[in-house]
């Protein structure tokens, strides 16, 4: 028997570490949401840039029903055939030799983590363990990722964390070369900050970064559990910046939200993790790799990543159209279909106000700290729900004016 609940169930039986709207969704098509009350929203957040290809894909329905009749898990003691192609392909389309599953960005993190710390134990001894990471960086919730990440509130009241770790301003090259050292292992990068604010790197410093973890035999990581799988308009966004990185994570819009998630790395990286020095129970499960190679399949196409690019264009030019009548954004910025608009000072900490107002007229936004609306959409999204979408932003953005 289904037993009733509602929104105030969630008070009563979850722990309070979220607040969830008051709407719960029931079902999706495409970049569209349906809630208890069959009321329809527009979806321009995207489960926070996570369904990249958009709800019920028919595609991810298929192969996830036909490998749910065939097997759902063996553990790392065997391996799979899904896990295996869906490895290779990555290897195919990216920097990386070796690639470890698991099932979430902070896992995939952590993951990059240990390994960086191991690579560089193993190969220059244990002094050499300093990690240099972002001020507002976001690489998680576990200890090490919100030790390595920049936001200190996620620390509170966790400590004693990882120690090792230090922080410099981001797209700031003079205090990088100032922190880092012989001693330093690894910097530890987003390659357009999302959580922080939606903040890409200069290309400049993003290739001087590269040059001196050259120079000091320090590895580069790159998170791209946010910017991956087609979000900036190529299949991940380092081959924009023109840098390798060392290793690379991805998760977010890689299993369209089934949890699943990746650390790629090259050879001469991979191999510092031996055998027994980590794992993950479900890890390359294969309902998991289905899915993921499913939708890598999907997104890395040039119709589709030149269509992101289009609707990049499509969006920010509806945000500076609706910009020009309301003056509310001071900033419009962001890669592909990753993109944030900075609310002006009358709305500073409050960018909040935009997305509870979208809500009311049927749309879905995010945001990304307290000044910042952002956009993530299906990376398929239609030309017609942008457009509606947009129009229900301005009414919402007309109704935050008028109250303000
Ligand atoms: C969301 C995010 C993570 C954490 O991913 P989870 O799947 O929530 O663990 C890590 N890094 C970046 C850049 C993210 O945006």
């Amino acid at each position: 028997m289904t037993e009733q609940v509602t929104r105030a169930t969630f008070d009563d039986v979850m722990v309070p570490n979220y607040t969830p709207s008051a709407i719960i969704p029931v079902r999706g098509e495409g970049s569209r949401i349906w809630d208890t009350n069959d009321n329809e929203y527009i979806d321009f957040a995207g489960g926070i840039a996570v369904t990249s290809v958009g709800h019920s894909h028919p595609k991810l329905v298929e192969v996830m029903r036909e490998q749910a009749g065939k097997f759902w898990h063996v553990a790392n003691v065997m391996t799979n055939e899904p896990a295996l192609r869906l490895a290779k392909k990555l290897t195919e389309k990216t920097f990386a030799d070796k690639v470890f599953f698991c099932n979430s960005g902070g896992e995939a993190n952590e993951a990059a983590f240990k390994l960086v710390r191991r690579h560089s134990y193993l190969n220059f001894g244990p002094e050499k363990h300093e990690i240099i990471a972002f001020t507002k960086s976001f690489h998680g919730r576990t200890l090490f990722t919100v030790s390595v990440g920049g936001q200190s509130k996620y620390k509170e009241g966790f400590e004693p964390t990882p120690q090792g770790i230090s922080h410099c301003d981001y797209n700031d090259i003079e205090q990088l070369k100032a922190l880092i050292s012989d001693r330093t292992c690894a910097v530890v990068m987003e390659p357009i900050q999302g959580e922080g604010g939606i903040i890409p790197a200069d290309v400049e410093f993003a290739k001087q970064v590269r040059e001196l973890c050259d120079q000091y035999n320090a590895l580069l990581v790159y998170d791209e559990v946010q910017s991956g799988v087609g979000r900036t308009g190529t299949l991940y966004a380092y081959e924009q910046l023109g840098v390798t990185p060392d290793v690379l994570t991805t998760a977010k819009g890689f299993g369209n939200g089934f949890p699943v998630a990746a650390m790629l790395a090259t050879d001469a990286t991979a191999k510092s993790l031996g055998f027994g020095t980590h794992g993950s129970t479900y890890g390359g499960n294969p309902m998991a790799c289905v899915i993921a190679e499913a939708v890598i399949d999907i997104v890395d196409t040039p119709e589709v990543l030149t269509g992101v690019k289009a609707k990049h264009e499509l969006f920010v030019n509806g945000l500076k159209a609706i910009n020009e009548k309301y003056s509310v954004f001071k900033d419009i910025r962001g890669m592909g279909l990753l993109i944030g608009a900075e609310v002006v000072d009358a709305y500073k900490d409050n960018a909040k106000a935009f997305l509870a107002a979208a809500v009311e007229e049927g749309l879905l936004v995010l945001v990304a700290g307290p000044d910042v609306v952002r956009l993530a959409p299906s990376l398929l999204i239609p030309d017609a729900d942008i457009a509606e979408g947009l129009a229900r932003f301005e009414r919402a953005i007309a109704k935050v004016v008028a109250n303000a």
